[in-house]
């Protein structure tokens, strides 16, 4: 027993450089993403590039192998729940999973996805698939062979894991076909309804610095420790964290309309989730949220479950008025939300309604299954993408540019990242379900301000537990049943009812 705790200290004590490795290099990203001159972009690759390196060699090395099958008996008689257990879990899963690409590959798969981005910005601009079809064909290539390194039922198993750990593709492929048979024909009710609302109102101009005080005062009213967070700007927002107190947020201001409210809001949610992580799991490997769909679905209840809700607007729309007396029309904050949650088929992915959103993750999922499972050709991707957004949503694609091309993640390798944000919604919704019957008078909390009761009741059912359990783990515990597509598709229809009836 004293052998297996001073190997079990040693392994954590390895861990923990490994951990805050990776903090280090969340911080560089972060500044490389909102600070750093242009001249800084060379010396922050190799910076980086080195961070990657040392941080994989330590995950993959052999000590860190022998450390794990030393604890791994002591940890199967712990408690499943216990953080022991979990560590050991995880950390066994990180380290195989670092083990088995080989180091050729993870470094022709970064070398060729950083060439493929920089093709994909001239193509996207020129609207010339032809001109990124070569960089798609060899990432395909090389992810098909990343696959392969790993057991599988499926060969997208291995890329959804990535992001997604512990989900099959065949469940997910399950609940996004269940969800696409009933949002088609939502879609097409919804938005013939909504199709006369006046959103002119989102058109206007609203001076960036107005919008930069609203930002700051919203996010500054939710609940999370003003000494834990920063908000900063940048092109595409995003939201970083270095620890569970150190919460970095951006957003983006554009003169007309108030997008930056709600990326601003989407990002809170992703830090909040950051910053509920148990302090106890601080320096291991489970002090992060544990999935990309989990973290979406964080980000999008503040976004859009919260942040395009009338309750929430009760609480806010004062703060609007006064920043922007002129600029909207006497409206409240009924007509507000109509405006914000219009509903209309269009065909950039990231300026989608919530409605529509999941028709452009859905079709992406499919697409990008058939590419690595062998049954589509990249050179034929554009006609097949074309035909599937007239069907789903029922539009003709102009180019290029504003089909195939609008997205950087296949550039990027990133195959298997869409489906979480669909995940996302579905998870959104369901933990959405539970919390409104665990708090009945939430509405009037939220209209009222009050965020704490929310905060704890997220903080102890998803937050606090960090990568101990998975997404699906996570959810089960939570609402009591699997990931499913019910709560979702009921709280859409409960929403445009109530606003548009
Ligand atoms: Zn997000």
């Amino acid at each position: 027993m004293n052998g297996t705790s001073s190997s079990f200290d040693e392994l954590k004590a390895r861990l923990a450089e490994i951990h805050y490795l990776g903090q280090a290099k969340a911080l560089l990203d972060w500044d490389e993403r909102t600070m750093m001159p242009p001249g800084g972009a060379e010396a922050r690759a190799e910076q980086l590039a080195t961070l990657v390196r040392v941080h994989h060699e330590k995950l993959a090395s052999e000590e860190l192998g022998r450390l794990i099958a030393e604890v791994e008996p002591f940890g199967e008689e712990l408690h499943y729940d216990s953080d022991e257990a979990a560590l050991i879990r995880v950390a066994k899963r990180d380290h195989e999973k670092a083990r088995r690409v080989p180091v050729e590959l993870r470094g022709a798969i970064a070398r060729a996805s950083s060439i493929a981005e920089h093709a994909w910005r001239e193509a996207r601009a020129r609207s010339d698939f032809e001109h990124f079809l070569p960089h798609l064909e060899r990432n395909v290539y090389l992810k098909l062979r990343y696959a392969h390194c790993f057991e599988r039922d499926d060969v997208y198993d291995p890329l959804l894991d990535d992001y997604e750990p512990g989900m099959k593709t065949a469940e997910v492929a399950q609940v996004l076909s269940d969800l696409k048979e009933a949002l088609v024909p939502l879609v097409a009710e919804v938005s013939e309804r909504t199709a006369t609302v006046d959103d002119s109102v989102l058109g206007r101009r609203f001076p960036v610095e107005r919008q930069r005080e609203v930002v700051r005062r919203m996010l500054g009213a939710l609940p999370m420790p003003s000494d834990s967070w920063r908000l900063d700007e940048t092109t595409h927002p995003f939201q970083l964290s270095m620890s569970p107190t150190d919460v970095r947020l951006t957003t983006r201001y554009e003169e007309h309309g108030l997008a930056s409210i709600f990326a601003g809001l989407h990002e809170y949610g992703h830090g909040l989730y950051e910053n509920g992580v148990d302090p106890a799991l601080d320096g291991t490997p489970l002090a992060k949220p544990t999935s990309l769909g989990l973290h979406e679905s964080q980000s999008r209840m503040w976004e859009n479950l919260i942040g395009r809700s009338v309750p929430f607007w009760q609480g806010f729309y004062g703060l609007l008025t006064e920043a922007f007396p002129d600029e909207l029309d006497g409206g409240g904050p009924e007509d507000f939300c109509r405006a914000v949650n219009k509903v209309q088929p269009s065909l950039i992915r990231i300026e989608a309604d919530e409605l529509t959103y999941d028709l452009h993750i859905l079709l992406r999922f499919e697409l990008e299954r058939e590419l690595i499972g062998g049954t589509l050709e990249p050179r034929d991707l554009p006609a097949a993408w074309n035909e599937r957004v007239r069907s789903y949503l029922g539009i003709e694609v102009p180019d290029d540019a504003h089909g195939v091309l609008q997205d950087v993640h296949w550039a990027d390798a990133a195959f298997g990242y869409f489906p979480t944000y669909s995940l996302g919604n579905l998870i959104a919704a369901q933990l959405w379900e539970a919390v409104r019957s665990a708090l009945p008078d939430l509405d009037d909390q939220i209209a009222a301000g009050s965020f704490e009761p929310l905060r704890e009741w997220l903080r102890e059912s998803v937050h606090r537990h960090g990568r101990k359990f998975s997404a699906a783990e996570v959810v089960e515990r939570a609402t009591g049943k699997p990931i499913g597509v019910e709560p979702y598709l009921d709280y859409l229809r409960e929403k445009y009812e109530a606003l548009y009836e």
